[in-house]
């Protein structure tokens, strides 16, 4: 279970009315708020904070919450209660499968919401251990589950490969000298340079098998860094 003072909750509600006291209580509660009145403004807070649960109205201005719910469904499997004032919204949004965890009608009770949120959130650790800690273009490191794909293809790694890309993937573009590598994936051996370059050498290698040994980066004389950058994919 989610400490609940980790968790953070997204509330896309154009009443005012609503999202003031659902956002009141939560506060409360210990969780981080973030209220979005439109849904361009909810879609955009929404990538900016990853939030552990989204609150959806349906009825927003601009991109109506069918839209949002959308677009956030193709990029993560994000809990979503769904808040609507009319029944055969409910209807459609079954119908369509879009993919609400859960939905309450309007006018609803504030326990009611809190009750929803409370289950909602329960399944959430779940799916934040689902979720890509690390990204760097096509390459995607869940660290611990010890994985690292790229475009979904698992790379098999060895423990110190796997350390070596962490580092490098947790500040992406940022340039590791071999004695800075070393410290991070052989903590307290007596390895030499010549160790850290055949780690990483095998490592390009493995990279190269799913076509992504263009992101790590050898920078001539200091060390080497892993980017996505100036890659068209
Ligand atoms: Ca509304």
């Amino acid at each position: 279970m989610l400490d609940t003072s980790e968790a953070a909750v997204l509330i896309a509600e154009d009443e005012r009315g609503i999202s003031e006291v659902l956002g009141a209580y939560l506060g409360q509660m210990g969780y981080r708020i973030y209220l979005a009145e439109s849904g361009l403004a909810a879609l955009a807070l929404f990538r900016e904070h990853r939030p552990d649960v989204v609150l959806l109205d349906l009825g927003l201005p601009g991109l109506d919450g069918l839209e949002v719910l959308k677009r956030i469904r193709a990029e993560s499997a994000v809990p979503v209660l769904i808040l609507t004032a009319r029944v055969e919204e409910i209807d459609q949004l079954l119908g369509l499968e879009l993919g609400a965890d859960d939905y309450v009608t309007k006018p609803f009770r504030v326990r009611e919401v809190l009750a929803r949120i409370r289950a909602l959130l329960r399944r959430a650790q779940a799916y934040r251990a689902q979720e890509a800690a690390l990204r760097v273009g096509p390459l995607e490191l869940w660290p611990q589950q010890f994985t690292a794909q790229v475009d979904g293809q698992t790379l098999a790694l060895t423990p110190t490969e796997f350390r070596l890309l962490c580092t490098l993937a947790k500040a992406a573009g940022r340039v590791f000298t071999r004695s800075e590598l070393i410290e991070a994936a052989l903590p307290g051996s007596e390895a030499m340079d010549a160790v850290i370059n055949t780690h990483l050498m095998n490592l390009r290698r493995k990279l190269a098998m799913g076509g992504a040994d263009h992101l790590l980066k050898t920078v001539r004389g200091v060390g080497y860094r892993l980017s996505a950058e100036g890659v068209s994919r």
